[in-house]
Protein backbone atom coordinates (compact mmCIF):
# COMPACT_ATOMS: atom_id res chain seq x y z
CA UNK A 1 0.00 0.00 0.00
CA UNK A 2 1.58 3.31 -0.99
CA UNK A 3 0.46 6.84 -0.75
CA UNK A 4 0.16 7.61 -4.23
CA UNK A 5 -2.50 5.15 -4.17
CA UNK A 6 -4.78 7.37 -2.55
CA UNK A 7 -6.25 8.33 -5.35
CA UNK A 8 -9.67 9.03 -5.34
CA UNK A 9 -11.16 5.53 -6.47
CA UNK A 10 -9.82 2.41 -3.86
CA UNK A 11 -7.78 0.09 -4.11
CA UNK A 12 -8.14 -3.35 -2.05
CA UNK A 13 -4.84 -3.30 -0.97
CA UNK A 14 -4.91 0.94 0.61
CA UNK A 15 -5.59 1.88 3.92
CA UNK A 16 -7.55 4.90 4.46
CA UNK A 17 -7.35 7.99 6.79
CA UNK A 18 -11.02 8.72 8.02
CA UNK A 19 -11.03 12.78 7.68
CA UNK A 20 -9.77 16.05 7.62
CA UNK A 21 -11.13 19.08 9.34
CA UNK A 22 -10.70 22.81 9.44
CA UNK A 23 -12.12 25.60 11.19
CA UNK A 24 -11.81 29.72 10.76
CA UNK A 25 -12.62 31.85 12.56
CA UNK A 26 -11.55 35.72 11.29
CA UNK A 27 -12.46 38.46 13.64
CA UNK A 28 -12.06 41.06 11.82
CA UNK A 29 -15.17 40.24 9.66
CA UNK A 30 -13.65 39.20 6.49
CA UNK A 31 -15.46 35.64 4.49
CA UNK A 32 -13.78 32.72 5.03
CA UNK A 33 -14.67 30.15 2.61
CA UNK A 34 -11.55 30.51 0.03
CA UNK A 35 -9.45 30.03 2.98
CA UNK A 36 -11.46 26.98 3.57
CA UNK A 37 -11.13 25.99 0.47
CA UNK A 38 -7.45 26.08 0.53
CA UNK A 39 -6.92 24.33 3.90
CA UNK A 40 -9.17 21.60 2.80
CA UNK A 41 -7.07 21.22 -0.51
CA UNK A 42 -4.00 20.95 2.01
CA UNK A 43 -6.02 18.22 3.89
CA UNK A 44 -6.83 16.25 0.74
CA UNK A 45 -4.84 13.17 1.71
CA UNK A 46 -7.21 12.86 4.69
CA UNK A 47 -10.01 11.90 2.51
CA UNK A 48 -11.33 12.36 -1.17
CA UNK A 49 -14.43 10.85 -1.34
CA UNK A 50 -16.55 13.79 0.00
CA UNK A 51 -16.32 17.18 0.79
CA UNK A 52 -18.14 20.27 2.70
CA UNK A 53 -17.68 23.56 3.99
CA UNK A 54 -20.44 25.83 6.06
CA UNK A 55 -20.07 29.21 6.94
CA UNK A 56 -21.28 31.63 9.13
CA UNK A 57 -21.81 35.62 9.84
CA UNK A 58 -20.68 35.98 13.64
CA UNK A 59 -22.71 39.32 13.06
CA UNK A 60 -25.73 38.09 11.34
CA UNK A 61 -28.65 36.22 12.54
CA UNK A 62 -27.61 33.43 14.38
CA UNK A 63 -29.18 30.89 12.71
CA UNK A 64 -28.40 31.34 9.41
CA UNK A 65 -25.70 29.32 7.94
CA UNK A 66 -24.79 28.67 4.39
CA UNK A 67 -23.38 25.31 3.18
CA UNK A 68 -22.34 23.69 0.51
CA UNK A 69 -21.18 19.93 0.36
CA UNK A 70 -20.31 18.02 -2.73
CA UNK A 71 -19.02 13.70 -3.31
CA UNK A 72 -15.60 14.29 -4.68
CA UNK A 73 -12.33 16.09 -4.78
CA UNK A 74 -12.20 19.32 -2.81
CA UNK A 75 -11.05 20.97 -6.31
CA UNK A 76 -14.22 18.88 -8.36
CA UNK A 77 -16.73 20.05 -5.99
CA UNK A 78 -15.86 23.73 -5.76
CA UNK A 79 -16.00 26.53 -8.41
CA UNK A 80 -14.96 30.30 -8.24
CA UNK A 81 -18.76 31.44 -8.28
CA UNK A 82 -20.02 28.59 -5.49
CA UNK A 83 -17.28 29.88 -3.17
CA UNK A 84 -18.00 33.49 -3.69
CA UNK A 85 -21.53 32.40 -2.72
CA UNK A 86 -20.39 31.03 0.99
CA UNK A 87 -20.65 34.45 3.00
CA UNK A 88 -19.42 34.94 6.26
CA UNK A 89 -16.44 34.89 8.71
CA UNK A 90 -16.81 31.64 10.87
CA UNK A 91 -16.79 28.50 9.36
CA UNK A 92 -15.98 24.96 9.30
CA UNK A 93 -14.70 22.58 6.71
CA UNK A 94 -14.35 18.61 6.05
CA UNK A 95 -12.77 16.34 3.47
CA UNK A 96 -13.85 12.34 4.35
CA UNK A 97 -13.29 9.22 3.47
CA UNK A 98 -16.11 7.29 4.78
CA UNK A 99 -14.54 4.18 7.75
CA UNK A 100 -18.16 4.74 9.55
CA UNK A 101 -20.99 5.28 7.46
CA UNK A 102 -21.84 4.71 3.68
CA UNK A 103 -20.13 7.66 1.48
CA UNK A 104 -23.13 9.04 -0.05
CA UNK A 105 -24.05 13.16 0.02
CA UNK A 106 -26.01 12.68 3.12
CA UNK A 107 -23.28 11.46 5.15
CA UNK A 108 -21.03 13.71 4.11
CA UNK A 109 -19.98 17.15 6.62
CA UNK A 110 -19.91 19.46 8.11
CA UNK A 111 -23.13 18.75 9.92
CA UNK A 112 -25.19 21.29 10.44
CA UNK A 113 -27.75 20.86 12.64
CA UNK A 114 -30.55 23.83 14.21
CA UNK A 115 -31.41 23.83 17.59
CA UNK A 116 -33.23 25.87 20.04
CA UNK A 117 -30.06 28.06 20.93
CA UNK A 118 -29.07 28.68 16.80
CA UNK A 119 -27.15 26.32 14.23
CA UNK A 120 -24.28 23.97 15.00
CA UNK A 121 -21.73 23.02 11.92
CA UNK A 122 -19.59 20.35 13.10
CA UNK A 123 -17.46 18.06 11.79
CA UNK A 124 -15.46 15.14 12.96
CA UNK A 125 -12.55 13.17 12.18
CA UNK A 126 -12.19 9.30 14.51
CA UNK A 127 -14.89 6.70 15.29
CA UNK A 128 -16.44 6.54 18.48
CA UNK A 129 -16.77 2.85 19.42
CA UNK A 130 -19.51 3.32 21.47
CA UNK A 131 -21.97 5.25 18.74
CA UNK A 132 -24.55 2.33 18.33
CA UNK A 133 -25.48 2.43 21.99
CA UNK A 134 -25.44 6.20 22.05
CA UNK A 135 -27.38 6.33 18.99
CA UNK A 136 -30.41 3.63 19.73
CA UNK A 137 -30.08 5.79 23.35
CA UNK A 138 -31.13 8.83 21.47
CA UNK A 139 -33.95 7.36 18.83
CA UNK A 140 -35.34 5.82 22.02
CA UNK A 141 -35.88 9.46 22.95
CA UNK A 142 -37.41 10.11 19.78
CA UNK A 143 -34.26 11.80 17.99
CA UNK A 144 -34.45 11.28 13.89
CA UNK A 145 -31.16 10.61 12.21
CA UNK A 146 -30.61 11.93 8.70
CA UNK A 147 -27.44 10.05 8.41
CA UNK A 148 -25.64 7.15 9.46
CA UNK A 149 -22.24 8.57 10.56
CA UNK A 150 -21.82 7.75 14.04
CA UNK A 151 -20.78 11.89 13.83
CA UNK A 152 -24.42 13.00 14.05
CA UNK A 153 -24.54 11.08 17.32
CA UNK A 154 -22.41 13.93 19.04
CA UNK A 155 -23.82 16.67 17.09
CA UNK A 156 -27.11 15.62 18.67
CA UNK A 157 -25.89 14.97 22.37
CA UNK A 158 -24.32 18.93 22.28
CA UNK A 159 -27.72 19.97 20.82
CA UNK A 160 -29.34 18.25 24.03
CA UNK A 161 -26.87 19.50 26.64
CA UNK A 162 -26.87 23.30 25.58
CA UNK A 163 -30.21 23.59 26.48
CA UNK A 164 -29.54 22.38 29.78
CA UNK A 165 -26.03 24.65 30.60
CA UNK A 166 -24.64 28.05 30.22
CA UNK A 167 -22.36 27.98 27.23
CA UNK A 168 -21.85 25.58 24.10
CA UNK A 169 -18.12 24.89 25.28
CA UNK A 170 -19.79 23.50 28.51
CA UNK A 171 -22.84 21.39 26.51
CA UNK A 172 -19.40 20.32 24.37
CA UNK A 173 -17.76 18.80 27.24
CA UNK A 174 -20.75 17.26 28.97
CA UNK A 175 -21.58 15.91 25.42
CA UNK A 176 -18.22 14.23 24.99
CA UNK A 177 -18.27 12.58 28.21
CA UNK A 178 -20.20 10.38 26.76
CA UNK A 179 -18.58 9.10 23.88
CA UNK A 180 -15.79 7.00 23.69
CA UNK A 181 -13.51 6.89 20.74
CA UNK A 182 -11.22 8.85 18.75
CA UNK A 183 -12.28 12.30 17.70
CA UNK A 184 -10.71 15.71 16.20
CA UNK A 185 -13.30 18.06 16.36
CA UNK A 186 -14.39 21.24 15.01
CA UNK A 187 -17.89 22.99 15.58
CA UNK A 188 -18.97 26.49 14.64
CA UNK A 189 -21.54 27.79 16.92
CA UNK A 190 -23.31 31.28 16.45
CA UNK A 191 -20.48 33.37 17.88
CA UNK A 192 -17.42 30.43 19.14
CA UNK A 193 -15.12 28.24 17.29
CA UNK A 194 -14.71 25.35 19.22
CA UNK A 195 -12.05 22.61 19.03
CA UNK A 196 -11.90 19.25 20.56
CA UNK A 197 -9.53 16.24 20.77
CA UNK A 198 -10.20 12.91 22.60
CA UNK A 199 -8.58 11.89 25.69
CA UNK A 200 -6.01 9.47 24.07
CA UNK A 201 -5.00 12.20 20.99
CA UNK A 202 -5.69 9.73 18.54
CA UNK A 203 -6.25 12.07 15.84
CA UNK A 204 -3.93 15.54 15.42
CA UNK A 205 -5.78 18.93 15.91
CA UNK A 206 -3.52 22.45 16.18
CA UNK A 207 -4.20 25.74 15.69
CA UNK A 208 -2.82 28.43 14.03
CA UNK A 209 -3.22 32.05 13.88
CA UNK A 210 -3.38 34.30 10.26
CA UNK A 211 -3.92 38.08 10.89
CA UNK A 212 -6.46 38.33 13.16
CA UNK A 213 -8.19 35.03 12.74
CA UNK A 214 -7.61 31.40 14.13
CA UNK A 215 -7.52 28.53 12.55
CA UNK A 216 -8.05 24.92 13.51
CA UNK A 217 -6.80 21.88 11.44
CA UNK A 218 -6.18 18.45 11.31
CA UNK A 219 -2.44 18.98 10.21
CA UNK A 220 -0.42 21.65 10.24
CA UNK A 221 0.29 21.61 6.49
CA UNK A 222 -2.97 23.03 6.21
CA UNK A 223 -1.77 26.25 8.21
CA UNK A 224 1.22 26.46 5.84
CA UNK A 225 -0.90 26.18 3.22
CA UNK A 226 -2.88 29.65 4.30
CA UNK A 227 0.05 31.47 5.40
CA UNK A 228 -0.72 30.84 9.07
CA UNK A 229 1.44 30.47 12.22
CA UNK A 230 1.33 27.60 14.09
CA UNK A 231 0.03 28.73 17.98
CA UNK A 232 0.43 24.93 18.99
CA UNK A 233 -1.52 21.56 19.38
CA UNK A 234 -4.98 20.99 20.53
CA UNK A 235 -3.48 18.99 23.67
CA UNK A 236 -5.61 15.04 23.87
CA UNK A 237 -9.05 15.83 25.90
CA UNK A 238 -8.74 19.58 25.55
CA UNK A 239 -11.63 21.61 24.93
CA UNK A 240 -10.69 25.31 23.21
CA UNK A 241 -12.67 27.84 22.17
CA UNK A 242 -12.04 30.93 20.26
CA UNK A 243 -13.59 34.02 20.24
CA UNK A 244 -12.67 37.89 19.55
CA UNK A 245 -13.72 38.85 23.21
CA UNK A 246 -11.67 36.54 24.86
CA UNK A 247 -9.03 34.65 22.33
CA UNK A 248 -8.26 30.98 22.90
CA UNK A 249 -10.09 29.70 26.42
CA UNK A 250 -8.69 25.96 27.15
CA UNK A 251 -10.50 23.56 29.24
CA UNK A 252 -8.40 20.51 30.45
CA UNK A 253 -11.32 18.87 32.37
CA UNK A 254 -10.86 15.71 30.22
CA UNK A 255 -7.33 15.27 30.04
CA UNK A 256 -5.43 12.12 31.26
CA UNK A 257 -2.47 10.67 31.47
CA UNK A 258 -2.54 8.20 29.13
CA UNK A 259 -1.88 9.08 25.57
CA UNK A 260 -2.30 6.58 22.25
CA UNK A 261 -1.48 9.01 19.23
CA UNK A 262 -1.79 6.80 16.14
CA UNK A 263 1.41 6.16 15.46
CA UNK A 264 0.19 5.62 11.38
CA UNK A 265 -0.30 9.35 11.38
CA UNK A 266 3.89 9.27 11.26
CA UNK A 267 4.60 6.52 8.82
CA UNK A 268 1.94 6.89 6.80
CA UNK A 269 -1.17 9.00 6.96
CA UNK A 270 -0.30 12.36 7.50
CA UNK A 271 1.89 14.59 5.29
CA UNK A 272 5.91 14.56 4.64
CA UNK A 273 5.78 18.32 5.52
CA UNK A 274 3.47 18.40 8.76
CA UNK A 275 4.44 18.16 12.24
CA UNK A 276 2.39 16.55 14.86
CA UNK A 277 2.19 16.79 19.06
CA UNK A 278 5.92 18.65 18.34
CA UNK A 279 7.57 15.61 16.30
CA UNK A 280 8.01 16.01 12.60
CA UNK A 281 6.31 13.70 9.75
CA UNK A 282 9.61 13.90 8.02
CA UNK A 283 11.94 13.09 10.58
CA UNK A 284 9.90 10.46 12.00
CA UNK A 285 10.04 8.51 8.63
CA UNK A 286 13.87 9.30 8.07
CA UNK A 287 14.08 7.52 11.53
CA UNK A 288 11.98 4.63 10.51
CA UNK A 289 14.49 4.11 7.28
CA UNK A 290 17.55 4.18 9.58
CA UNK A 291 16.66 1.67 11.84
CA UNK A 292 15.10 -0.44 9.12
CA UNK A 293 18.93 -0.23 7.55
CA UNK A 294 20.40 -1.07 11.42
CA UNK A 295 18.00 -3.79 12.30
CA UNK A 296 17.64 -5.37 8.59
CA UNK A 297 20.70 -4.62 6.33
CA UNK A 298 21.13 -6.05 3.04
CA UNK A 299 23.92 -5.80 0.05
CA UNK A 300 22.33 -3.06 -2.57
CA UNK A 301 22.86 -1.52 -5.16
CA UNK A 302 20.02 1.69 -4.82
CA UNK A 303 17.81 2.24 -2.33
CA UNK A 304 13.99 3.38 -3.65
CA UNK A 305 10.91 4.62 -2.04
CA UNK A 306 7.36 3.41 -2.92
CA UNK A 307 5.98 7.03 -2.91
CA UNK A 308 4.73 9.20 -1.46
CA UNK A 309 5.33 7.98 2.02
CA UNK A 310 7.90 5.25 1.18
CA UNK A 311 10.53 7.65 -0.42
CA UNK A 312 11.81 9.64 3.09
CA UNK A 313 11.81 6.15 4.73
CA UNK A 314 13.91 5.10 1.55
CA UNK A 315 15.92 8.55 2.43
CA UNK A 316 16.68 7.03 5.79
CA UNK A 317 17.58 3.66 4.97
CA UNK A 318 20.38 5.21 2.13
CA UNK A 319 21.77 7.58 4.89
CA UNK A 320 22.09 5.33 7.40
CA UNK A 321 23.54 2.29 5.25
CA UNK A 322 25.49 4.58 2.66
CA UNK A 323 23.48 2.86 -0.26
CA UNK A 324 22.70 5.61 -2.86
CA UNK A 325 19.33 6.54 -2.91
CA UNK A 326 17.29 6.82 -5.89
CA UNK A 327 13.87 6.83 -7.62
CA UNK A 328 12.40 4.05 -8.99
CA UNK A 329 9.13 5.05 -9.75
CA UNK A 330 7.05 7.94 -11.39
CA UNK A 331 3.45 8.23 -10.18
CA UNK A 332 -0.13 9.74 -12.22
CA UNK A 333 -1.62 11.34 -9.63
CA UNK A 334 -4.39 12.94 -12.09
CA UNK A 335 -7.18 10.10 -10.80
CA UNK A 336 -10.42 11.92 -10.84
CA UNK A 337 -14.17 10.90 -9.75
CA UNK A 338 -14.78 10.06 -13.64
CA UNK A 339 -11.93 8.17 -14.34
CA UNK A 340 -12.51 4.24 -15.91
CA UNK A 341 -11.54 2.12 -13.87
CA UNK A 342 -9.78 -0.96 -15.00
CA UNK A 343 -11.21 -4.02 -15.51
CA UNK A 344 -9.45 -6.99 -13.83
CA UNK A 345 -9.28 -8.81 -17.04
CA UNK A 346 -7.58 -5.72 -18.51
CA UNK A 347 -3.59 -5.61 -18.67
CA UNK A 348 -3.88 -2.40 -17.31
CA UNK A 349 -3.91 -2.65 -13.47
CA UNK A 350 -4.20 -0.07 -11.29
CA UNK A 351 -0.96 0.03 -9.97
CA UNK A 352 0.61 0.41 -13.25
CA UNK A 353 -1.95 2.74 -14.21
CA UNK A 354 -0.90 5.15 -11.11
CA UNK A 355 2.27 4.26 -10.92
CA UNK A 356 5.24 3.58 -13.79
CA UNK A 357 8.75 1.90 -13.24
CA UNK A 358 12.36 4.20 -14.24
CA UNK A 359 14.04 1.17 -16.05
CA UNK A 360 17.19 3.43 -16.27
CA UNK A 361 17.23 3.37 -12.58
CA UNK A 362 17.00 -0.22 -11.43
CA UNK A 363 18.34 -2.17 -14.44
CA UNK A 364 20.91 -4.88 -13.92
CA UNK A 365 20.77 -3.42 -10.20
CA UNK A 366 20.24 -5.49 -6.62
CA UNK A 367 17.49 -2.79 -5.37
CA UNK A 368 16.02 -2.10 -1.72
CA UNK A 369 12.81 -0.95 -1.78
CA UNK A 370 10.69 0.84 1.44
CA UNK A 371 6.85 0.80 1.88
CA UNK A 372 5.16 2.02 4.40
CA UNK A 373 2.92 -0.98 4.49
CA UNK A 374 1.55 -4.04 3.66
CA UNK A 375 -2.09 -4.85 4.06
CA UNK A 376 -3.38 -7.27 2.35
CA UNK A 377 -0.43 -7.64 -0.62
CA UNK A 378 -2.32 -7.51 -3.77
CA UNK A 379 -0.26 -4.11 -4.46
CA UNK A 380 3.54 -5.23 -3.36
CA UNK A 381 3.55 -8.00 -5.91
CA UNK A 382 2.56 -6.24 -8.67
CA UNK A 383 5.66 -3.59 -7.49
CA UNK A 384 7.90 -6.14 -7.01
CA UNK A 385 7.17 -7.77 -10.41
CA UNK A 386 6.99 -3.97 -11.86
CA UNK A 387 10.92 -4.12 -10.17
CA UNK A 388 11.93 -7.28 -12.11
CA UNK A 389 10.51 -6.54 -15.14
CA UNK A 390 12.43 -3.15 -15.65
CA UNK A 391 15.61 -5.21 -15.01
CA UNK A 392 16.36 -5.55 -11.40
CA UNK A 393 18.28 -8.29 -10.41
CA UNK A 394 17.38 -8.28 -6.77
CA UNK A 395 14.51 -6.83 -4.98
CA UNK A 396 14.55 -6.86 -1.08
CA UNK A 397 11.58 -4.92 0.45
CA UNK A 398 11.66 -3.50 3.16
CA UNK A 399 8.73 -2.06 5.47
CA UNK A 400 8.57 1.06 7.82
CA UNK A 401 5.95 -0.25 10.55
CA UNK A 402 5.51 -3.21 11.63
CA UNK A 403 3.14 -6.12 10.42
CA UNK A 404 -0.64 -5.40 10.50
CA UNK A 405 -2.31 -7.99 12.93
CA UNK A 406 -5.03 -6.54 14.20
CA UNK A 407 -7.92 -4.27 12.65
CA UNK A 408 -8.26 -0.63 13.74
CA UNK A 409 -11.70 0.87 15.24
CA UNK A 410 -10.29 4.33 16.01
CA UNK A 411 -10.91 5.99 12.37
CA UNK A 412 -8.68 3.83 9.79
CA UNK A 413 -10.22 1.28 7.20
CA UNK A 414 -7.69 -1.50 8.50
CA UNK A 415 -9.44 -4.82 7.50
CA UNK A 416 -10.51 -7.81 9.76
CA UNK A 417 -7.88 -9.98 10.54
CA UNK A 418 -8.90 -12.77 7.82
CA UNK A 419 -8.06 -10.15 5.12
CA UNK A 420 -4.72 -9.25 6.64
CA UNK A 421 -1.54 -11.17 4.50
CA UNK A 422 0.27 -11.25 7.92
CA UNK A 423 -2.30 -12.55 9.43
CA UNK A 424 -1.17 -16.39 10.26
CA UNK A 425 1.59 -16.08 8.08
CA UNK A 426 4.90 -15.82 8.76
CA UNK A 427 7.60 -13.51 6.85
CA UNK A 428 9.40 -15.87 4.97
CA UNK A 429 5.91 -17.19 3.91
CA UNK A 430 4.57 -13.10 3.00
CA UNK A 431 7.94 -12.54 0.94
CA UNK A 432 7.46 -15.58 -1.69
CA UNK A 433 3.76 -14.63 -1.89
CA UNK A 434 5.03 -11.35 -2.87
CA UNK A 435 7.87 -12.27 -4.61
CA UNK A 436 10.84 -10.50 -3.27
CA UNK A 437 14.15 -11.80 -2.55
CA UNK A 438 14.12 -11.22 0.86
CA UNK A 439 11.36 -8.98 3.44
CA UNK A 440 11.58 -7.58 6.86
CA UNK A 441 9.68 -5.07 8.94
CA UNK A 442 10.09 -2.53 11.20
CA UNK A 443 10.84 -3.80 14.60
CA UNK A 444 7.88 -3.44 17.20
CA UNK A 445 10.59 -1.76 19.82
CA UNK A 446 11.62 0.72 17.40
CA UNK A 447 7.92 2.58 17.21
CA UNK A 448 8.82 4.82 20.20
CA UNK A 449 11.87 6.41 17.88
CA UNK A 450 9.23 7.15 15.42
CA UNK A 451 6.86 9.15 18.07
CA UNK A 452 9.74 10.57 19.45
CA UNK A 453 9.16 9.40 22.93
CA UNK A 454 5.83 9.94 22.96
CA UNK A 455 2.89 7.92 23.68
CA UNK A 456 1.20 5.69 21.05
CA UNK A 457 -1.37 3.69 19.41
CA UNK A 458 -0.23 0.15 18.29
CA UNK A 459 -3.72 -1.88 18.84
CA UNK A 460 -3.42 -2.98 14.96
CA UNK A 461 0.42 -4.77 15.34
CA UNK A 462 0.11 -5.60 18.65
CA UNK A 463 -3.96 -5.90 19.25
CA UNK A 464 -3.54 -4.12 22.54
CA UNK A 465 -5.95 -1.08 22.69
CA UNK A 466 -5.63 1.53 24.60
CA UNK A 467 -9.61 1.65 25.39
CA UNK A 468 -11.90 -2.09 24.96
CA UNK A 469 -13.15 -2.50 21.12
CA UNK A 470 -16.37 -2.48 20.41
CA UNK A 471 -18.85 -5.23 21.19
CA UNK A 472 -20.91 -4.81 18.00
CA UNK A 473 -19.68 -3.01 14.25
CA UNK A 474 -19.58 0.20 14.47
CA UNK A 475 -18.96 0.63 10.70
CA UNK A 476 -22.58 0.85 10.52
CA UNK A 477 -23.48 0.06 6.22
CA UNK A 478 -19.71 0.87 5.55
CA UNK A 479 -18.92 -2.72 4.97
CA UNK A 480 -21.75 -2.51 2.83
CA UNK A 481 -20.52 -0.64 0.40
CA UNK A 482 -16.52 -1.87 0.44
CA UNK A 483 -17.94 -5.07 -0.81
CA UNK A 484 -21.10 -4.01 -2.49
CA UNK A 485 -20.02 -1.51 -4.78
CA UNK A 486 -18.30 -1.82 -8.02
CA UNK A 487 -17.57 1.83 -8.37
CA UNK A 488 -15.12 1.51 -5.46
CA UNK A 489 -13.73 -1.29 -5.43
CA UNK A 490 -10.72 -2.45 -8.15
CA UNK A 491 -8.17 -5.25 -8.76
S1 LIG B 1 -5.01 0.68 15.74
FE1 LIG B 1 -3.30 1.30 14.36
S2 LIG B 1 -4.22 2.61 12.76
FE2 LIG B 1 -5.70 2.43 14.48
S3 LIG B 1 -5.30 4.21 15.78
FE3 LIG B 1 -4.08 2.52 16.61
S4 LIG B 1 -2.07 2.71 15.55
FE4 LIG B 1 -3.55 3.96 14.41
Amino acid sequence: MNECLRSHYYDEDEMHEECGVFGIYDFDGNDVANTIYYGLFALQHRGQESCGIAVSDTAGPKGKVSSLKGMGLVNEVYTPDSLSKLKGNIGVGHVRYSTAGASTIENAQPLVLNYVKGTLGLAHNGNLVNAPELRRELELTGAIFQTTIDSEVIAYHIARERVKCGSVEEAVTRALKKVRGSYSLVIMSPRKLIGARDPFGFRPLCIGKRDNAYILASESCALDTIGAEFVRDVEPGEVVTISPEYGIQSYKNMCQEQHARCIFEYIYFARLDSVIDGMSVYDSRITAGRCLAKDSPVDADVVVGVPESGNAAAMGYSLESGIPYGTAFVKNGYVGRTFIKPQQSQRESSVRVKLNVLKEAVNGKRVIMIDDSIVRGTTSDRIVGMLREAGATEVHVRISSPPFLYPCYFGTDIPDREQLIAYNRSVDDICKIIGADSLAYLKMERLPELSGGRQYCHGCFSGEYPMKPPTEDIRGDHEDFKRGSESHIIS
